[in-house]
């Protein structure tokens, strides 16, 4: 989006990079999204786009009703394609598999009959040239912002007086689990720092079938960090931990809807961001959505 990249661009220059995933299937790395290539290192083949079209319109069988994840992929690249990259993946991020997932998880994942191997494809891409942390300082750099650290915003609640209260952390742990707690997946980094200059040809690899974490990520691809070793962060999936993702089911968003109803009765508390709003939003969304939320009800009010 123009428009968050601009706003963010006040506060960071930007690294130009694009990201580059592979998957490990059947013991290659091969490009991740599924791409042509990804068809014809699998089955060597040596397709054009028209054929590998062909051939997925062949596997795929037509599903009438997209119900879940599992629907959006089948109907996509069929079964076979399916159970290599997202089946077990899915349940090892999420301990569920496809069908107990709306169809929007995977949705997320496009496949292409063409070369391109980038992972996204929008128009403005690109990482805080000097981190996210310098970029969260500056924004935090400005006069009217204070910042209080270490704090329980359960502790203070009822010491604070305020117009507008705009809270980013798990709505459900605002009414203190009223109805429940939402279920939430959290991540564990494990850090190997190895004495090699790069061991990865791009920036993460994923494995959907081997081993317990979901994927590994070579740091200095990002960073454009040029050093003598190298550092790769494994992602362990988790139920517990930080809440890092809501998890997109119809449960989960049943429950949802009973914290958002609450939510409607308090009209100067507002919830935005991924865990505000228990939406799976990357970073770009969360921003568009905060500066939507300020010229709708802030700048107006
Ligand atoms: N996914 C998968 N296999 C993969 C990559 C992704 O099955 O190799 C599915 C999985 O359910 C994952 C979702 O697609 O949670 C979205 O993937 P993405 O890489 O966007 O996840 P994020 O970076 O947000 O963790």
């Amino acid at each position: 989006s123009e428009k968050v990249f601009r706003y963010l661009s006040q506060f960071t220059e930007w690294r130009h990079y694009q990201h580059r995933v592979r998957a490990f299937v059947d013991g290659k790395f091969v490009p991740f999204p599924i791409n042509l290539d990804t068809i014809n290192m699998l089955y060597g083949t040596a397709w054009d786009s028209f054929e590998v079209k062909e051939f997925l319109k062949r596997v795929a069988p037509s599903v009438d009703r997209v119900r879940n994840s599992r629907d959006v992929i089948v109907s996509k690249v069929g079964e076979e394609l399916y159970e290599k990259f997202f089946k077990n993946y899915t349940y090892k991020q999420w301990g569920r598999y496809p069908e107990e997932l709306d169809p929007s998880v995977c949705g997320r994942i496009p496949v292409r009959c063409n070369r391109d191997d980038r992972y996204f494809t929008d128009r403005y891409q690109g990482i805080p040239k000097h981190g996210y942390t310098r970029m969260i300082e500056r924004m935090l750099g400005n006069p009217n912002i204070s910042l209080w650290l270490g704090i329980d915003f359960r502790e203070v609640r009822d010491s604070l007086s305020y117009e507008h209260l705009i809270f980013t952390g798990p709505i459900d742990e605002f009414f203190d689990h009223a109805y429940g707690p939402l279920p939430y997946r959290s991540l564990r980094f494990d850090v190997e720092v190895l004495e090699e200059v790069c061991c990865q040809d791009v920036a993460t690899i994923n494995y959907p079938n081997d081993y317990d974490f979901t994927r590994v990520t070579e740091m200095k691809h990002l960073t454009g960090q040029e050093h003598r070793r190298t550092v790769l962060v494994y992602e362990y999936p988790s139920a517990h931990g930080e809440p890092y993702y809501p998890v997109p089911s119809r449960e989960s968003q049943a429950l949802y809807r009973k914290y958002e109803a609450l939510a409607d009765t308090l009209p100067n508390v507002h919830f935005i961001g991924r865990l505000g709003t228990y939406r799976y939003y990357n970073m770009d969304q969360v921003v568009a959505q905060a500066l939507q939320f300020f010229e709708s009800t802030l700048a107006t009010a």
